[in-house]
């Protein structure tokens, strides 16, 4: 493991490995769910640890330049302390790397509102495979000066080179915050309601779906109880937030909602609001708990979504009839994440069977989390043989002797 202390480092063990033909993986966080950022074959890890500067916040551009290895929660407490919000959120904030995020293209809660990695970053600095440093971190709005390197290495998984600081885009903070737990009859009612609420409400931050084996599960695995709008089949999280108090607006988009089973659960405090959202949060948990979890991570298009559970369940009723099966996600994005766990569950066909419903479906295999080792002999059903050449082509100009992340993204 090397940790370099920046960039000039950085292209030192770079160009040492490529002397030496030796492989190397950029690892951040580790918090990465496609196995990605740990070596399987003897290479090198080039730890980001210490590469973790947060820069000073710049108001007037709305912009910051972060590390690498500066974790989301300590840009997000930077952004705080200047009176603004960066606009991506995710459970593992706490662990997970400015340089990750890039790498993997995350998404998380508030993609609905700001998109995903890709949206924010504005400027880049990173070392190649083949040790030439691109930087351009100027961070302007409009900057038509080429081709677009950070939106290239915003999903490249490391496979690229290691990426050493980014200049992200800042949004308002909006302290107001309303959040509301809602049941519906039907997947199809939940999915409805929540297309509603992504083009209707405009104060609108997340909006996440539950079931209600899965929330019986998180509830029996915190030892809480669940709030009566969440005893439903659907259950949907959504929360808007704006400078001035935006329940009312909430509230009535949600009493324009057809389907709802309950009273909703609203939050009448950050206590009530920390509760609805742990009860969201704590589904990988409460899965891990069970034993070692199958995870899938894909979105299809929104109509498609009560037709994805409906035959992932059956699929896994069918390989493992033991086997729990969760699901929750992002539906304003029509991402799901399908956790299944228990005996009999024989990952390969699991993978196997529910990626060959997202394809037929339309979908992509995956929709945040990337490709990582675990989806890499996946990659020519979900993309065409001309996409993987021109990834290669890509791949040879940068990392012309295949050193970054080897095992990784391409088949
Ligand atoms: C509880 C939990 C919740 C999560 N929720 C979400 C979610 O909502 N949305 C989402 O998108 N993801 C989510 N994730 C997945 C994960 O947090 C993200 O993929 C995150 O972006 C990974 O960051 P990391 O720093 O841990 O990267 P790592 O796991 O260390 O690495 C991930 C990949 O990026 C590469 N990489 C890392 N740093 C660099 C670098 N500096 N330069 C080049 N390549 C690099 C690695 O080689 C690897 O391929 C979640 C994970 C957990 C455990």
């Amino acid at each position: 493991v090397v940790r370099p202390a920046d960039v000039v480092e950085v292209a030192a063990v770079v160009t040492a490995c490529r002397a030496h033909h030796v492989a190397i993986v950029p690892q951040g966080g580790n918090t990465g769910l496609v196995g990605g950022s740990v070596p399987h074959e003897g290479e090198v890890v080039l730890s980001t640890a210490r590469l973790a500067l947060v820069g000073e916040v710049d108001r007037a551009g709305m912009t910051v330049v972060a590390g690498a290895g500066a974790t989301l929660a300590r840009l997000q407490a930077a952004a705080r302390a200047s009176g603004v919000a960066f606009g991506v959120d995710l459970g593992a904030r706490d662990t997970a790397t400015v340089g990750g995020m890039v790498a993997t293209n995350a998404g998380g809660l508030n993609v609905v509102r700001f998109g995903a990695m890709r949206a924010q970053v504005l400027g880049i600095e990173a070392v190649l495979g083949d040790g030439t440093l691109v930087r351009h971190l100027a961070g302007l709005r409009k900057d038509n000066t080429g081709y677009d390197l950070p939106g290239l290495l915003c999903g490249s998984e490391g496979t690229l080179g290691v990426v050493t600081a980014a200049t992200l885009r800042l949004v308002p903070s909006y302290d107001e915050v309303a959040t509301a737990m809602i049941g519906f009859e039907s997947v199809a009612a939940a999915v409805r309601a929540g297309a509603a609420l992504v083009s209707g409400l405009e104060a609108l931050n997340a909006v996440e779906i539950m079931f209600d084996d899965g929330l019986a599960l998180v509830a029996a695995h915190l030892g809480v109880a669940l709030p009566p709008a969440s005893r439903a089949p659907a259950v949907l999280l959504v929360e808007a937030a704006a400078a001035e108090d935006p329940t009312a607006d909430l509230a009535d988009a949600v009493a324009s909602l057809d389907g709802c089973v309950a009273e909703p659960a609203v939050a009448r405090s950050a206590a009530d609001r920390d509760r609805l959202w742990r009860l969201r949060e704590a589904h990988p948990e409460a899965a891990a708990a069970l034993g070692v979890v199958v995870k899938l991570d894909v979105t299809v298009p929104l109509g498609a979504i009560p037709d994805l559970h409906r035959r992932v369940r059956a699929a896994v009723e069918r390989l493992a009839p033991a086997a729990t099966v969760l699901l929750y996600g992002h539906v304003g994005d029509g991402n799901t994440h399908v956790n299944v766990v228990g005996p009999g569950v024989d990952s390969d066909a699991i993978e196997d069977a529910v990626l060959a419903i997202v394809v037929e479906l339309g979908g992509s295999i995956s929709a945040e989390h990337g490709i990582g080792v675990a989806k890499r002999r996946w990659l020519p059903r979900a993309r065409s043989a001309g996409d993987i050449a021109a990834f290669r082509a890509i791949k040879r100009a940068l990392d012309p002797d295949g050193i970054m992340n080897p095992n990784v993204l391409l088949p």
